[in-house]
């Protein structure tokens, strides 16, 4: 049985994007009698807002779409820290005690640091600190935990996945590098939680945008390190706006909210946009 999710983060209103996603997710299930999930990705507890969740809930009903089972990142937490035990106990995950500030000024002093999709990426300063050093640190800093992006690709060989709408998708495993498995204030990442949910869920098919194509490099590692099912993908093309822009509320993006209050009629904006009309002024990205 088919089963895809949506996972909307509560840190602002829903938009048309969201909405396409949220139908997109809804429909590869639903048209072949799966099951639908909701599920709010709240680990960012300095951004997440209740009044965000409540939101997202009036939002998709609006829509008209129905969701088999709702969960909260925020009341799994025990289960992203058993998957990072895991990893710490097979020596993937290591202590990180550098500061923003630090990693910046890291990476302009090397002339060869490794760069990903979003700019740089952690140079991996702390992988190399000794184990009495290590030990002595944690007990008096504050420390994220890291992936040794490295040794799990070398553990993991060569990975891909099934994209529905890309094909076989070759993974770069070091796409990320380093990346952050726990924050120093964020109880799991995104990364790390996404991938526990999708197995531990049981999701067959995550439907998702393009813009988190890069981060399923990462997945793909994080499920092998793991030992965990790989999901079939579909990565779906954004909604943009007049100016070729992803919505987004700093380029002025209207919220589903505002289009509710104005008096649309959401039952039909979600049958347009099954036929692919979208409204005036919007249009879909590369697919
Ligand atoms: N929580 C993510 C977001 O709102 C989506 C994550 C996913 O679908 O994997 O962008």
């Amino acid at each position: 049985m088919i089963v895809s999710r949506f996972a909307p983060s509560p840190t602002g209103g829903l938009h048309l994007g969201h909405a396409w996603s949220a139908i997109q997710a809804h429909d590869r299930a639903r048209d072949h009698q799966g099951r639908f999930l909701l599920r709010i990705e709240d680990t960012d507890v300095t951004r997440s807002r209740p009044e965000h969740v409540a939101g997202i809930l009036t939002d998709l009903e609006w829509l008209g779409l129905g969701w088999d089972e709702m969960s909260a990142q925020s009341e799994r937490l025990a289960l992203y820290d058993a998957a990072l035990d895991r990893l710490r106990d097979d020596g993937l995950a290591y202590p990180c005690f550098c500061t923003r500030a630090e990693i910046a000024r890291e990476v302009a002093a090397s002339l060869h640091a490794p760069h990903g999709p979003d700019g740089p990426l952690y140079p991996g300063t702390c992988r190399a600190i000794d184990p009495a050093t290590r030990a002595e640190r944690m007990a008096s800093e504050a420390f994220a935990w890291r992936l040794d992006a490295g040794e799990a690709a070398r553990r993991a060989g060569p990975l891909s996945w099934t994209d529905e709408l890309a094909g076989t998708m070759p993974v770069a495993p070091r796409l990320l590098g380093d990346l952050v498995l726990k924050g120093k204030d964020r109880p799991a990442s995104y990364h790390l939680a996404v991938v526990v949910d999708d197995a531990a869920q049981g999701i067959t098919h995550v439907v998702r945008g393009r813009d988190i194509m890069p981060s399923t490099h990462a997945h793909r590692l994080l499920q092998a390190a793991l030992g965990l099912p790989e999901p079939i993908y579909r990565h779906h093309a954004l909604v943009l706006d007049a100016e070729g822009n992803r919505l987004a509320k700093r380029h002025g993006a209207p919220t589903l909210a505002d289009w509710r209050y104005e008096g649309m009629d959401g039952i039909a904006l979600v049958e347009r946009l099954r036929i692919g009309e979208l409204p005036f002024g919007f249009r879909l990205g590369q697919a």
